[in-house]
C-alpha cells in the first residue's frame, strides 16, 4: 500500500478549499457488483480510509476516489472519473454516467426551517390521513401549477421541490383578452387566489372559465416582488420583443411567472445561477460583455430566468441581444 492511498492528502485537505469534484454513479440493475471489481478498485487505492477523527468527507474528497456508496464514486479529477466508470463497465454495470458536482451550502434557510418543522410535524402525527381531495399546488421552482389528488401537498408534484404554494381545488383557468395588457392579466390570473399561481389561459369562451379578477388581494410580500417585477429590466426587454413579435403572449406571460418565481429566491442563489446563465448564454454564441454578472435583489433580467426556463431564457436573451445590436 503506497503512502498516497493511506490518504496524506487527506491530512492536509480543507474543505473550503475544495469546491467541485466529479461523481461516477454507477447503476448495477440490482445485482451485486463481482467482488473482483471490489479487489480492482482497492487495490489502486480507490476507498475510504484514513483517520477516523477526521470526517468522512475530508477522509474520501482526500483520494483521487473514494467508494461512497456502492453506486457512487467520488474523485477529484476528470481522469479518474473516466477511469472508474470504464472499469464499472467492463465488470458489468448496466449505466454509467459522470457528473460535475459543485459544494453548496447545507445551512438551511429560514423557509427551510420552517419547510422541514411543517414535513415532521405532517409525518409525525398519529391516526388516520384525512381523505384525498384535489389541490392545486404551484411550485416557485418552475413557475407552474399542477391539480392533484393527495390528503396534504408535500412536495412539488412534477420534480420534488419544496418551494411549494398550495390550496384546495383545482388549478384556475381564466379568459384571456387580447385587448387588455398582459401584465394587467398576468397580476389578475396569478394572484386570482391570493398566493401566486399559473393558470390555464383561454382566448375562447369554455364553461367554467371566467374574467381574471381586476383587483386581487395580495399580501404585502407578493405585492413588493410585483411592483419590483413590472419595473424591472425584464419588463422593458419582453416589451421590445413583443413590440418587435419576437414573442407571443403565452411567452411573455411565462417570463412573468418566472420573473415572479426568481425574484422569491435570496440572493446568493441567483448570484450561483446567474454566473451559470452568463456561461450558457457564452456558450450558445451569446456576447458576454453585454451582460452583468451582479444580481440586483430588487431587479431581474431575461438571462436571470435560465433556472426556471431553461433554454428558452438563453434563447430570449439571444434574440434580445440580437434585437438591440443589428
Ligand atoms: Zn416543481
Amino acid at each position: 500500500m503506497n503512502n498516497r492511498s493511506m490518504g496524506n492528502q487527506a491530512i492536509d485537505y480543507n474543505p473550503d478549499e475544495l469546491t467541485a469534484v466529479w461523481m461516477v454513479v454507477i447503476e448495477w440493475d440490482g445485482d451485486k457488483p463481482p467482488t473482483v471489481y471490489y479487489n480492482r478498485i482497492r487495490k489502486m487505492g480507490f476507498t475510504v480510509r484514513g483517520d477516523k477523527s477526521t470526517s468522512p468527507l475530508t477522509r474520501r474528497a482526500g483520494f483521487e476516489g473514494v467508494v461512497y456508496q456502492e453506486g457512487n464514486l467520488i474523485c477529484r479529477a476528470e481522469s479518474t472519473a473516466r477511469f472508474l466508470s470504464g472499469l464499472a463497465s467492463e465488470y458489468g454495470a448496466r449505466a454509467v454516467s459522470i457528473i460535475r458536482a459543485t459544494f453548496a451550502s447545507t445551512t438551511m434557510s429560514e423557509s427551510d426551517a420552517r419547510t422541514l418543522e411543517s414535513m415532521q410535524a405532517y409525518f409525525g402525527a398519529k391516526g388516520r390521513r384525512a381523505n384525498p381531495v384535489k389541490w392545486c399546488v404551484t411550485c416557485k421552482d418552475e413557475g407552474k401549477s399542477y391539480t392533484i389528488e393527495t390528503d396534504k401537498p408535500v412536495v412539488c408534484p412534477n420534480c420534488g421541490s419544496l418551494e411549494i404554494n398550495y390550496r384546495q381545488g383545482d388549478k384556475p383557468a381564466y379568459m384571456d383578452q387580447e385587448t387588455i395588457n398582459p401584465r394587467a392579466v398576468w397580476i389578475g390570473s396569478r394572484f386570482g387566489n391570493g398566493l401566486f399561481e399559473s393558470p390555464v389561459l383561454s382566448n375562447d369562451p369554455i364553461d367554467g372559465y371566467t374574467n381574471p379578477p381586476t383587483n386581487p388581494t395580495i399580501n404585502t410580500g407578493d405585492q413588493t416582488r410585483i411592483d419590483h417585477l413590472m419595473h424591472s429590466t425584464l419588463i422593458d426587454q419582453l416589451n421590445r420583443l413583443a413590440d418587435a413579435k419576437i414573442i407571443n403572449r403565452a411567452g411573455y406571460l411565462a417570463a412573468l411567472d418566472a420573473g415572479y418565481c426568481v425574484l422569491t429566491k435570496n440572493n446568493d442563489t441567483r448570484a450561483k445561477s446567474r454566473i451559470e446563465s452568463i456561461a450558457r448564454f457564452f456558450a450558445r454564441g451569446g456576447d458576454a460583455n453585454e451582460l452583468t454578472l451582479i444580481t440586483n435583489p430588487l431587479d431581474v433580467d431575461m438571462i436571470d430566468l435560465y433556472p426556471v426556463m431553461g433554454e428558452t431564457a438563453i434563447e430570449n436573451t439571444l434574440r434580445y441581444d440580437h434585437l438591440m445590436n443589428h
